[in-house]
Order: C-alpha cells, then structure tokens, then sequence
C-alpha cells in the first residue's frame, strides 16, 4: 500500500529520511505516526527508523544530540525541530520481564519490526509513502483490532507493559482485543508486578483519558490486571462501577484520579494512599482531593461560597461532568454563575495583605494569618467589601480591640 497523501509533519522530514538514504543507508517513518496517519488522526511526535548506526548518523548530520545512544537513538536537529532516529534493533533475552539485556543493532527493518509490541505499531513508511506491512497491521488497522506481533504469549513475557499498552490503545482507538491476545493477557497478568509503577500510570492514565475507556476497563477487570496494580486486588466491583458509569472519558489527571476513587469509594485518607501508591504529584493528590471534595458537595447539594473559592472554575466543572456522568450533577451554567458571583475568585485577589498588616502595626505570626484567613472569610460572606480602605479600617479596628484586651 502506498500513501499519497503525506501529512505535513511527514513531508518537513522527508530531508532527513532522504539524507540517509543518499549515504547509503534505510531510513523510514515507524510506529504511531504511522498508524495514526493511516487512521486519520493528528501525529504528534515523528519516529524514525534506520539502519544506519548511531555512529554514522553523526557523520552524516552536523547537529545531533545524544539522547539515547546507549539504544541506539540519536537526535537530529533541523530547521528547530529535534528529530528521534534509532537504528533497527532487536531485543534478546529478556530475564526481569521487562528489560533486554541485549539490545543489539541490527541492519534489517524486519528484524526491527519484529520486537514491537502491537501490529498497529510495525508498521513502517518509506520516502515515498510505501507502507510496510509484515505483521497484518493494515488488516489489523481495518477492522479494528488489537493484536500483538507474533505469539503473545511471548510477547509479553518479554515486556509485561505490552499488555498495558494493549488495554490502552483498544480505548484510545476504540478497537477490540483479539481472542489469542487477550488469552495471553490472562495468562500473563501477574507478571505486571514486575513493571515500574510509574509506567503502568502512564498507560492507565492513557486508557482512561481514550476516546473508549469501557474497551480498556472491561480487558482490564477480565483479564484480572487489576489484581496487580497498587491497592486495587480487592477492587473488582468499585471498577465495576466504573465500567456502568461510561461512556466517559477523562479529561484530565486529576479526573482520572477522582473517578476511580469516587466509583472505588475510597475515604479521603484511602485515596490519597491510593494516589501515593500509583507515584502521583503532590500537585495531582492535591487537585483530586479538591475535586472529591467538591463532588460531595454536589451530591449533598451544599456547595458552600468557600467550597466554590477554593476548588476553582476549573475543577469546579471537572467534578461537575463526573458529577452528571454519575446521576447528581448541576447545570454547568448554574455552577458557573455562582462562581463568577463570588467576590473573590483566589487568595491573591484579597485587597489585604500580610505586608499592609504589618505597616499598620501587626507583628508577624499566627495571629496575623488567622486575621487575613477572617478577611477572607467576611469578603467571601459579603460583609466586607473588598477594597483596601475597607479591610485596613477593619484591620485598624482590629488592632485597637485586641489591644483595648490586653
Ligand atoms: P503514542 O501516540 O502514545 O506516542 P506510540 O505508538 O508512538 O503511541 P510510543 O510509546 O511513543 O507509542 O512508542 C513508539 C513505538 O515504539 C510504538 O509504536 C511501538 O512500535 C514501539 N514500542 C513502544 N513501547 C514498546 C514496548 N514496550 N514493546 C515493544 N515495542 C514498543
Ligand atoms: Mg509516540
């Protein structure tokens, strides 16, 4: 099969593929860009493949960076773009189900094309737009459906995140797990242990953010994955409940984070040892606590001024939508008004601050804090106008009582 219409992305890299050639060496397009182009879709980032080593990439371009020479990919710059090229490879012995311990550069694609992970992803494309095709990725593309390269079951003794990614791409594409594939997947689910946390976050997050999430969710309660992610091996019916909750996909981290733990009905204790468990952010624990925190509210129907304050437009509506996913939530716009009533939208917004405080005679410490939180607080109610005049004639009032006390 041969493409006629390159995407643009393609053709800006077309010289660099070219270059290579002309030194005597293979280069192509290889895996997402690939398929995503052949689907139709946006491509992000730009995979080239060669057989060129990473030595001779060197001499043939002036400025490369060495970004991951040790398995064999060089960056090239060009025209301010930073182009990935790896040379062809293959991947032996693998002991720790997750690692090579050989990565050997090879000068042959098909040997290349052999060690990835789905037939969606071995595909190549030469300068010309000729695809090539060794594994039934086009078919495969076609009608939809997930399939590792060659026996499964092999594949993902090799790399245990294979089947990961395998749940991930049936959700971002929509496509269906084919019968050996997911057969292997069961058989291999416990292998998942000896994957780093961190990269299985990567490809859940993936999953849940796909345009299809109940494909992934379903192969993943099937095929008992769960069973070896952090604290969800007794999690088989709060993900249940995910499931009955979809069609929905997450738009955001924390989103992700808080459905899983609103259908898991985690306390706020447990799901922060959740979130700690899957290595999530600091930033992120703290988004999906505000998030949960403000789903309750909606469900119990007391969104407070403060509430309102503190979890901010944006994650305000990110509760909300999984809010009317689950049955309880409120008009958007509703939301929406009563937040832009607020007479403060963030904490720097307060005409009043520890330095004015300070200038007016307060000295620095608690007591301070706890007046400008009080501040807040009135301003938030309505019984303070936020202006400096007014706060600072509060303020002074303030100081007079306390020392009119003492
Ligand atoms: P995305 O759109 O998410 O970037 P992608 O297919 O480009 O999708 P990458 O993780 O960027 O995914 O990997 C690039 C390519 O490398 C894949 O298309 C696949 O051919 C190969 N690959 C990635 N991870 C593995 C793996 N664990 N085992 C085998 N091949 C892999
Ligand atoms: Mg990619």
């Amino acid at each position: 099969m041969r493409l006629t219409k390159i995407p643009q992305k393609f053709k800006e890299a077309l010289p660099i593929l070219k270059k290579i050639q002309e030194a005597g060496f293979e280069a192509y397009f290889v895996g997402g860009s690939v398929r995503d182009t052949l689907l139709g879709l946006e491509i992000h980032d730009i995979d080239i493949a060669t057989s060129a080593y990473p030595a001779e990439i060197k001499q043939i371009f002036s400025k490369t960076v060495d970004t991951g020479i040790e398995h064999g990919t060089v960056m090239v710059l060009d025209h301010g773009i930073g182009y990935e090229i790896t040379t062809f490879r293959t991947e032996s012995t693998y002991q720790d189900y997750r690692r090579p311990d050989k990565v050997e550069f090879v000068r042959s694609l098909a040997e290349d094309l052999k060690r990835r992970d789905l037939t969606i992803n071995a595909l190549a494309m030469d300068s010309n737009g000729q695809i090539v095709d060794l594994f039934g990725g086009l078919s495969d593309l076609d009608a939809h459906i997930i399939r590792a390269v060659g026996i499964a079951q092999e594949r993902f003794h090799e790399d245990a995140l294979r089947m990961m990614r395998a749940l991930r791409f049936s959700s971002q594409l929509d496509f269906k797990i084919e019968k050996q594939t997911l057969q292997a997947i069961v058989q291999n689910a416990p292998l998942l242990e000896k994957i780093a946390v961190e990269r299985i976050h990567v490809e859940w997050i993936k999953l849940l953010k796909g345009k299809a999430p109940s494909q992934g969710l379903q192969a993943f309660i099937e095929t008992k994955m769960y069973r070896y992610c952090p604290l969800l091996e007794t999690k088989k019916q709060g993900l249940q409940t995910m499931l009955e909750m979809q069609p929905f996909s997450c738009q955001s981290d924390e989103q992700c984070w808080a459905y899983l733990s609103f259908c898991l009905n985690l306390t706020k204790q447990d799901t922060v040892e959740l979130l700690r468990a899957w290595k999530c952010a600091n930033e992120t624990i703290q988004k999906t606590q505000k998030v949960i925190a403000f789903l309750q509210s909606l469900k119990t129907e007391n969104v407070t001024k403060r509430l309102l304050f503190e979890t901010g437009k944006d994650l305000i509506s990110c509760a909300n939508q999984l809010a009317l996913q689950a049955g309880f939530g409120w008009k958007e716009e509703q939301l929406m008004t009563q937040y832009e009533l607020l007479p403060l939208k963030n904490k720097k917004q307060l005409c009043l601050n520890g330095k004015d405080l300070m200038a007016l005679g307060y000295q620095p410490g608690p007591s301070l804090g706890e007046l400008l939180a009080r501040v807040e607080q009135l301003v938030l109610d309505g019984q303070l106008k936020n202006n400096s005049r007014d706060l600072e004639a509060y303020a002074i009032e303030q100081l007079s009582m306390n020392e009119r006390v003492k």
